[in-house]
């Protein structure tokens, strides 16, 4: 059987400053090591202060996962040596004497399946290396502590996942909820990063480390199921290691014997009190969190009747339900969940592409409200939206130019009419015997008028001819 757990780091990047320093805690786009101070930089005499905000929104993911926070949390160092750790240890939480990390023993439910949550910490992130070329054949590895320090929220599951498939899900469903508590950009580069324990039958266990991308963990676990299992068909012992994901070659590479919690010998952080956070604080920071996901979609269904699976696309996705919840009115509720979740997501297939869209509530409204009445069919309704998203001008000023607006004058239906019958006779006798492939002329009326014609319209006229 294969055991799958996970270490999932997800940076807390909608703070103003990093986790015991005033520094920015954006430290994207900043020239290297320009946004570093004593605290971050681990300069001899600095003492780190606790960025409040961050305590807050790293109990609100605890909260949003089920877990347990505890009336104290306290910090430790984590004592290892490598060049992007300036004070040569990390301050983390630790349970150690009880549970002292912002949360534990939480769940998340994917398809029916309980994922336990084992851990939630706060700790800061370290800074980067930069090498010249690959990491592997450089001669030349910088560093950059820009990031030093950087808020950062450690999740840890128990080994519950099955497959990849189901890890994939879940971090999915992860991304979504961070996202949606307004704490993390789950999507920025570097800013959600994934660890995975696998082990395979009673084999050993084997960690790989920091994935950057959801996709290329589930092909690493693919990767090493596929290669475990060879060694164990061959009675070889898997070793218990670490090993680093090669993009390149799309194959697990080992790199060190796996180091034991032992190895980082935790210390109290003498430095930062312990903090007591009473029954009354955590009530209030459940009335600040956002709608869950859940609840949102639950109320889609009950409220504006959107079938459940509308309302499952819509509601995991926070940029498209704020526009829903910012366009919608009692009238057109419906018909603005099927513009955004067919129409305007099959547009905005990509994150880079929604990024772009210059779409307003506006918009939406507008094209709900003009097909809702009639004025355009859902086909122009579509060409009138895609030209509004590339330029972002008014739905009327795009009608008019594009010259969507529906056909509905019967005069003119009739005369197009006129020429469908005329070019198909053989149709036109057939529908008369069988009024089911009325559709047909249906659609050959559409065609002339490029998607114009009003359906129901067009459909009556045909009737009575036909009749
Ligand atoms: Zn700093």
């Amino acid at each position: 059987m294969t055991k799958i757990g996970l270490e999932i780091h997800c940076q807390l990047t909608r703070l103003e400053s990093k986790l015991f320093c005033p520094c920015k805690a954006d430290y994207r786009n900043l020239p290297p090591n320009t946004n570093i101070c004593p605290v971050c930089a681990g300069l001899p005499g600095s003492l780190p202060i606790l960025n409040k905000k961050a305590v807050e929104k790293a109990a609100m993911i605890s909260l949003a996962l089920d877990c347990k926070v505890p009336d104290k949390i306290s910090f430790f160092r984590k004592n290892y040596f490598y060049p992007d750790l300036p004070k040569n240890f990390q301050i983390t939480q630790y349970n150690a004497y009880g549970p002292t990390s912002i949360g534990s023993d939480g769940a998340v439910q994917i398809e029916g399946k309980e994922i336990r949550i084992r851990r939630i910490q706060l700790e800061e992130d370290p800074g980067r290396l930069v090498y010249e070329g690959s990491s592997e054949k450089t001669q030349i590895t910088l560093v950059d502590y820009n990031r030093a320090g950087t808020p950062l929220v450690e999740i840890v599951t128990e080994p519950d996942f099955e497959n990849p498939r189901q890890v994939r899900i879940f971090l999915n469903v992860l991304a979504d909820l961070v996202e949606n508590l307004g704490v993390s950009d789950p999507y920025l580069e570097g800013a959600m990063r994934v660890d995975g324990n696998i082990s395979v039958g009673s084999g050993n266990r084997v960690e790989i480390k920091n994935v950057g991308s959801f996709r290329d963990i589930e092909k690493a676990l693919h990767f090493e199921i596929t290669r475990q299992q060879s060694l164990v068909e061959r009675n070889i012992e898997v070793a218990a290691e670490t090993r680093h994901w090669d993009e390149a070659r799309k194959i697990t590479v080992s790199a060190r014997s796996k180091e034991e919690e032992q190895d980082y010998r935790y210390l109290p952080e003498a430095d930062i009190p312990v903090i007591s956070i009473t029954g009354g604080q955590i009530e209030k920071l459940r009335t600040q969190m956002p709608e869950s996901i859940m609840a949102k979609r639950e109320r889609y269904v009950k409220k504006y009747g959107i079938p459940a699976q509308v309302a499952e696309v819509l509601s995991s996705d926070k940029f498209y339900s704020d526009l829903f919840e910012k366009s919608h009115s009692a009238g057109n509720a419906k018909a603005i969940a099927n513009i955004i979740t067919t129409d305007l997501m099959g547009f905005a297939d990509t994150r880079e592409k929604k990024m772009e869209l210059k779409v307003t509530p506006r918009h939406i409204a507008d094209l709900a409200d003009a097909i809702v009445g009639n004025k355009l069919t859902r086909n122009s309704g579509k060409a009138a939206l895609y030209e509004m998203i590339k330029t972002g001008r008014p739905l009327a000023e795009v009608v008019s130019s594009l010259d969507l607006g529906n056909l509905s004058d019967a005069s003119s239906l009739e005369k197009i009419i006129d020429e469908v019958f005329k070019e198909e006779e053989k149709a036109v006798a057939e529908a008369r015997q069988n009024p089911s492939t009325i559709n047909y002329l249906v659609g050959k009326v559409m065609r002339k008028t490029k998607g114009k014609a009003d359906p129901a319209i067009t459909l009556e006229i045909l009737k009575k001819r036909l009749s």
